[in-house]
């Protein structure tokens, strides 16, 4: 898709955006060789050396990890890592698989089980109600045993920073895995000189603070979206809580702002902010950018759920706000 789809009704009022806030993750970062692969890698470690399944293949693509994108209540990829670990931990305590190949293959699969959380309403309370539910009850106590979602968060910090900035992103040394932190995959998407510098700015992210502070670095972007703006999960708020909209219309005092992801959890944030008291304030419009994984094969859910503009990525929707929204000087021109 090349095309830059905005709702009719908003068109007008677009000259009138005084905020722009970001989401991080594949819109402004390419993490699908940095979170993604930590997911995908978390989870092979932990069936392999806490369960001791022989390696025969990969247990989940990175492309299955769209599916909890989709899915919903899966922002937060400590909680999806944990939600594929806690699957996998039912599958084996049911069918006793000894390697990785047979454990994928046995039922039911990545895409029922995400469709089926997807239904519950997403997220990963969802995700262990439903393992639990296909377990009886001694293979229950054998997967609470084997399950322990501490480690799994730990595991996939340990990839993710690696060796050199483990300790500095998350407060202690990589134990388990010896790598090269993953977060040095990750490639810059957009151009930070389309960012304006006429609007306020704001960051919405379930990073912590100090993976957004490395991302906005890498992205030449911290001086254009201060750190005044940002809202990270130690706000207390995560994403889709509309909560998080409201603080940054809190600290950043904007009266129409526009709020750019590119999962259906960034669309939910944004609904569930107008649902809010004192919404009112603020104005938030929501936009999604097509840039993810699998984005572009999702755009007609993305209108169908009611985003109010769609574009193939952060780039071409700046350009293209750049110019809606003149400044004055040149209106008079
Ligand atoms: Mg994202």
């Amino acid at each position: 898709m090349s095309e830059l789809f905005i709702r009719q009704e908003i068109l007008k009022n677009l000259p009138s955006l005084d905020c722009l806030l970001f989401d991080m993750d594949g819109v402004l970062l390419d993490v699908s060789q940095s979170f993604r692969a930590a997911i995908v890698d978390t989870t092979q470690f932990y069936l392999k050396e806490q369960l001791g399944l022989e390696e025969t293949g990969n247990l989940i693509e990175p492309g299955e990890i769209e599916l909890f994108k989709f899915a919903g209540g899966f922002n937060d990829d400590w909680d999806l890592t944990n939600a594929a670990v806690a699957f996998l931990i039912g599958k084996w305590a049911q069918s006793g698989a000894k390697d990785t190949k047979s454990l994928r293959e046995f039922g039911p699969d990545w895409r029922e089980f995400t469709s089926t959380i997807k239904r519950k309403g997403g997220g990963l309370q969802q995700a262990e109600g439903f393992v639990l539910e296909m377990l009886r009850p001694s293979e229950r106590r054998e997967f609470a045993r084997a399950w322990n979602a501490k480690l799994v968060t730990r595991l996939f910090q340990e990839f993710y920073g690696g060796d050199a900035e483990c300790r500095d992103l998350y407060g202690f040394d990589p134990e388990y895995v010896h790598v090269e932190g993953y977060f040095r995959r990750e490639t810059v998407m957009v151009k930070p000189e389309l960012v304006p510098s006429n609007l306020k700015t704001g960051l919405i992210t379930g990073r912590a603070r100090a993976e957004a502070k490395l991302g906005l670095q890498h992205a030449r972007l911290t001086n254009k979206i201060p750190e005044n703006g940002w809202v990270v999960p130690d706000s207390g708020f995560k994403k889709p809580d509309g909560r998080t909209l409201m603080l940054a219309r809190e600290k950043l005092d904007f009266k129409m702002g526009l709020y750019i992801g590119d999962i259906m959890d960034d669309l939910q944030t944004v609904f569930n902010y107008r649902e809010l008291k004192g919404s009112g304030k603020a104005r938030i419009y929501s936009a999604i950018v097509l840039s993810g994984p699998s984005g572009a094969a999702h755009k007609r859910e993305f209108l169908e759920a009611g985003a109010d503009i769609v574009a193939p990525d952060v780039n071409f929707l700046l350009e293209a706000l750049g110019n809606i929204i003149k400044n004055p000087q040149s209106k008079r021109a």
